[in-house]
């Protein structure tokens, strides 16, 4: 018997339709494998947070995340928050203070989504908590300044340990996924000698521990172009924090757009499942959002969390959700949302999903 507290944080906008979704979803399929059990733990966060409580991310909130396994959060509408400093952006937050270091994006294209290269199956490992991103790079203050009003300074941080635990991330889904047993590190040294090349000296030494894996290496223009015309080549990709940003939705492009594009950072203590697109705000409240990339990261944060504590019966729950995805997006467009073509609702995409575990 194992057993798993997750939170649920719905997030902004679509978030407040998605995330109910996903969460019934994953409830159906441990609802037959109960030797899994989960304590579902429902905290507030985002815009309405600051409405209710006062603070888009409150003091009791992240005490209670470290008292989790991991937890699922809904895209954050931060772009429409006011200019208020207890209403802040949390999700940098988030990843950086739970040391999520490694944010795992796949783009997988699945038969009856329409897309532009139907054999896609690749993963972008993407470090999370340093690079050029400049709300989480530095100990104080922030790496993006303006020592003069004609000159902006935007600083990149590398260093040997995230970049290690990045690429070990990669090595580890590699040999997990048994596929080409390939892991491609994108990066860019013959411009950021130093930069760069701690990121490429970092990965050699992991690859070292994985000889059953190969390591190639790839400059990211060259590999933007190559993953759009052959992207069949790559198997798991690990990058640094802006290149894997830019290159996930690309990637996400390939295989149908951002409702198709599941993510899942991790770090050694905790995980949470958030999907690579953000909150939609123009289609919020309509019941149209897609509701596949915020389940499927559900569903990968179901899966992590049972190989973590070696539990069968939470992997079953997490391939019966997988089956079930891929038999309702084969199936009937009544049952999918409009960026699938489909005449379907978010709520009954995820009855669909739900109604495909029950008859497994
Ligand atoms: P952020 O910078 O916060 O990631 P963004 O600028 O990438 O956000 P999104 O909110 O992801 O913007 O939306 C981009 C476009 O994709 C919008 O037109 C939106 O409606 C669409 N979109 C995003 N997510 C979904 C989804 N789950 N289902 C359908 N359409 C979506």
């Amino acid at each position: 018997m194992a057993t798993y507290r997750i939170g649920v944080l719905n997030g902004d906008d679509i978030g407040l339709e998605i995330v109910p979704v996903a969460v019934r979803v994953l409830k159906t399929a441990l609802a037959r494998h109960p030797e899994a059990e989960v304590e579902w733990v429902p905290l507030p966060i985002g815009y309405l947070s600051f409405i209710e409580h006062g603070k888009s991310l409150l003091p009791e909130v992240l005490d209670t995340l470290y008292t989790l396994d991991g937890w699922i959060l809904g895209p954050i509408g931060h772009m429409a928050y006011p200019k208020d400093p207890q209403c802040i952006n949390p999700h940098p937050i988030l990843r950086k203070k739970y040391d999520l270091v490694s944010n795992i994006r796949p783009a997988k294209a699945y038969p009856g989504v329409k897309c532009i290269n139907p054999q896609t199956d690749l993963i972008i490992v993407r470090e999370n908590n340093e690079g050029f991103q400049p709300d989480r790079n530095m100990y104080m203050g922030t790496s993006d300044c303006m020592p003069t009003p004609d000159m902006a300074l935007s600083l990149r941080v590398v260093t040997r340990r995230n970049s290690s635990m990045a690429a070990r991330t990669a090595f580890e889904l590699a040999r997990q996924r048994g596929g080409k047993k390939k892991v491609t590190a994108v990066h860019k040294n013959t411009v950021f000698k130093l930069g760069c090349g701690l990121f490429m000296d970092s990965c050699r030494e992991v690859a070292k521990e994985y000889p059953d894996i190969e390591l190639e290496s790839c400059i990211v223009d060259t590999f933007a172009m190559r993953m759009l015309m052959n992207p069949v080549q790559y198997d798991v990709v690990v990058t640094t924090n802006m290149f894997g940003d830019i290159l996930s939705d690309e990637a996400a492009g390939l295989v149908g757009g951002l409702g198709m594009a599941p993510g899942l950072c991790v770090g050694p203590d905790y995980a949470m499942a958030q999907a690579t697109h953000g909150s939609a705000p123009d289609i919020a409240g309509k019941n149209i959002a897609n509701p596949f990339a915020m389940i499927e990261s559900a569903r990968m944060l179901l899966d992590w969390l049972a190989h973590k504590k070696q539990d069968e019966a939470g992997m079953a729950a997490a391939k019966d959700i997988a089956d079930a995805c891929m038999r309702v997006l084969m199936g009937d467009k009544e049952s999918l949302t409009p960026d699938l073509g489909g005449t379907g609702s978010t709520v009954g995409m995820g009855e669909a999903i739900c109604a495909q575990i029950t008859e497994e």
